[in-house]
């Protein structure tokens, strides 16, 4: 398994570089961001440690770069600063993870482990089924070239149903990942949302994309309805 390294931090990458040598990776280390995008396109990675702060490019242009080219290598991304905001945009860029700094190596190895263990997953930046389309780091959702006005919850559970268009998604798993773990009101929510989900993407425009699937929950069909 092949690594690459983009940290302008000489300690932490020969660190973490030294660390992962000794777990049996090959692993090259990149100090600035034009040379560690340039690295990224023409060499083949199995997985690329993104720091955020960098010279050149920094990390979320590489990786919106990456993604926006088709390029689904796993990142795991680097955030110096220890923020929401960052961590939502990592992941709006197209990270498949984020660790803020300072880590312990041992958390590092393990989440490296994880992305491996995934592969590849598609994460495009603009998510869409049919002509409906989700663009979640400009926050803007239409169906063709209609803009529809989503509140940040509709936002999200379209998004969530989006991400796995075509696949059922239990309403369990929507709470979890719309509400939170720690929701402890009605269940139901996720009906009420769907609701407004639907006659906003869906009979406004005389489609069908939102379906409800007996005794599991919500599928966004694949095609836009
Ligand atoms: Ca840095």
């Amino acid at each position: 398994m092949r690594i690459l390294i983009v940290e302008d931090e000489e300690h932490l990458a020969s660190a973490v570089a030294q660390g992962l040598r000794a777990e049996g990776f090959t692993v090259d280390i990149s100090s600035d961001g034009t040379d560690g995008l340039w690295r990224a396109r023409e060499l083949s990675y199995d997985l690329i440690l993104l720091d955020l702060l960098l010279p050149g490019s920094n990390g979320f242009q590489i990786c919106a770069t990456l993604r926006a080219e088709e390029n689904w290598v796993p990142i795991l991304m680097l955030t110096a600063k220890d923020g929401e905001f960052d961590e939502a945009e990592a992941l709006d860029t197209g990270a498949d993870d984020f660790l803020s700094k300072p880590f312990s190596f041992v958390v590092l190895l393990a989440r490296i482990r994880a992305l491996l263990r995934r592969g590849r997953r598609e994460r495009p930046a603009v998510l869409s089924a049919g002509d409906l389309t989700l663009d979640p780091a400009e926050h803007r959702c239409r169906r063709g070239d209609v803009a529809i006005a989503l509140t940040p919850r509709e936002f999200s559970l379209l998004e969530c149903l989006m991400r796995f268009a075509g696949e059922a998604v239990s309403k369990r798993d929507l709470l979890m990942h719309v509400w939170g773990d720690d929701f402890e009101g009605d269940p139901n929510i996720v009906e009420v949302y769907a609701g407004y989900l639907r006659r906003k993407i869906d009979q406004a425009f005389g489609r069908a994309a939102l379906e409800t699937v007996r005794g599991i929950g919500y599928r966004i069909d694949a095609s836009g309805g």
